[in-house]
């Protein structure tokens, strides 16, 4: 199937690199990149992955704890294994693997072209090889926010890790990076930190939380802090770092409604190491080069209800469109993407679920205290799933969905917490209503309800 294509010219010599043709190219090889290339196999197209790392699974290697498979499988596994099911899978199809290959570009040719080719290039310890695709899955997960993004004073000793970057020293590379620890942040990598370091010996003096409320999911709060007694200090932050070769101490502070550090209440604990596990962001350069239009609420490709972003043929799934919490939603999500992207190389165009129509273009716009309303763009009359995540825990409000100051449905009031993705079935008939109105958008709007 390798044919040559002559390209790169450097001092004169003319080298050829390899190319492969396949009907669809998924980038990034965990969870959501196993799950969409299973789903595009299954459908019938040929299909290849390319990972970075050795390895498939992504950062679920890492995730040695429990609490994975829940809802796909019906069955408690650490992230290994629910991994490990998916690796099977992958291994017992023809689905192409490159490992140990970094994508370092996606050429799409003429945006306007429908029925471009994708041409994936990728760097490997064997050299330049290019693959190309009808279409392109984007799978490529999220980073962690770091230091220098959220600008904590103080000096620069080692002993400043991101809690995903400790949490591959101590599960995979049995490093330990410390002895005392604060945490600054309660997002469930921070959460499960405090219990993991516990476990290895590393004394955890406590996690800071700038919000006035955890942010990681509930069950993690109690399985990770409650259980073994470790302190969370809620709408409180690290405020300076101390130490010269290695941390030392931090000074952490209260913080006011407005998020802002309250002088006269700084206290300084002493410690060795600090983790930061303060937000995940999707890895998109690779992304906004291929010409993708991103949300500016998620960071993620601004997708229409087959998960197909604005580049005709280029869909995306998982962490790198929108964090989830849990891994059994972002199979669930790369399935979905796997398979439209099937159905659009070998025929039906982008839908597998939908009633494509041609008349129907909506944009979806997040309101009230929906953080983001996912996907961005509905092209077709169908049942389509909205994903949303407040910005706020509320204990009583409302989804609502309007279309021309209309309001068009209504949901029951309920709970709303930050640290949950939600999902929210939008029936075919609020679309076609939101069209006879000759509505161009619709608002996804969760609404607190004042107590009387
Ligand atoms: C540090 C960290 C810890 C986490 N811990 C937990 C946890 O404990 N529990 C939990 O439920 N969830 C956890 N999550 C969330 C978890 O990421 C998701 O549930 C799920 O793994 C996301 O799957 P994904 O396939 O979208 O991303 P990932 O699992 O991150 O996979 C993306 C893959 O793409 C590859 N890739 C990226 N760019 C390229 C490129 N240019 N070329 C080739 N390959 C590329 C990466 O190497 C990686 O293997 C964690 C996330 C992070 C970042």
């Amino acid at each position: 199937m390798a044919k040559f294509k002559s390209s790169a010219i450097d001092c004169g010599v003319v080298e050829a690199v390899q190319t492969q043709a396949f009907d669809v190219v998924v980038i990034g090889g965990g969870p959501a990149g196993m799950a969409a290339a299973l789903a595009a196999h299954k459908a019938g197209a040929r299909v290849a992955i390319v990972e970075r790392e050795q390895h498939l699974g992504g950062i679920l290697r890492q995730c040695i704890h429990p609490g994975f498979g829940l809802s796909h499988f019906k069955q408690e596994l650490t992230g290994p294994e629910y991994a490990q099911r998916f690796i099977d899978q992958v291994h017992a199809t023809d689905i192409a693997l490159f490992l140990n290959s970094m994508v370092i570009g996606v050429d799409s040719g003429e945006p306007t072209e429908d029925t471009a080719v994708h041409t994936v290039t990728l760097m490997s310890p064997a050299g330049m090889l290019q693959l190309t695709g009808r279409a392109v899955v984007l799978a490529m997960g999220c980073r962690e926010r770091t230091r220098s993004e959220i600008k904590i004073p103080g000096s620069r000793p080692a002993g400043v890790f991101t809690a995903g970057l400790a949490q591959r020293y101590i599960n995979i590379e049995n490093l330990k990076p410390g002895s005392r620890a604060v945490i600054l942040g309660s997002g469930d990598i921070g959460l499960i930190m405090a219990r993991r370091c516990t476990l290895e010996g590393i004394s955890v003096e406590g996690v800071y939380e700038l919000m006035p409320y955890a942010n990681g999911l509930r069950r993690n709060v109690k399985n990770c802090l409650d259980d073994f007694g470790i302190p969370l200090h809620l709408s409180a932050t690290v405020t300076r770092v101390i130490g010269h070769d290695r941390v030392e101490a931090v000074e952490v502070s209260q913080v006011d409604e407005h998020l802002a550090p309250i002088p006269g209440t700084e206290r300084i604990v002493p410690c060795d190491t600090l983790l930061l596990s303060v937000g995940l962001i999707p890895e998109n350069e690779l992304s906004v080069a291929a010409g993708v239009e991103l949300d500016p609420h998620t960071r993620g490709a601004v997708v229409d209800q087959s998960l197909q972003t604005g580049v005709p043929g280029i869909f995306a799934c998982g962490n790198v469109l929108h964090v989830h919490d849990l891994a059994d939603n972002v199979t669930t999500e790369s399935e979905r993407a796997g398979a439209a992207a099937a159905a659009y190389v070998l025929g039906g165009g982008a839908e597998t679920d939908a009633v494509a129509d041609t008349g129907c273009e909506l944009t979806v716009f997040p309101a009230g205290i929906a953080g983001y309303a996912l996907p961005g763009r509905i092209t077709a009359v169908a049942l389509t799933k909205l994903n949303f995540r407040v910005r706020r825990p509320v204990d009583t409000a409302r989804v609502r969905i309007l279309a021309d100051g209309e309001e068009l449905f209504a949901g029951k009031v309920r709970a709303f917490k930050p640290s949950v993705m939600e999902s929210f079935p939008l029936p075919a008939k609020v679309i076609k209503q939101a069209l006879d109105l000759g509505a161009s958008k619709i608002v996804l709007s969760v609404d607190p309800i004042e107590e009387a």
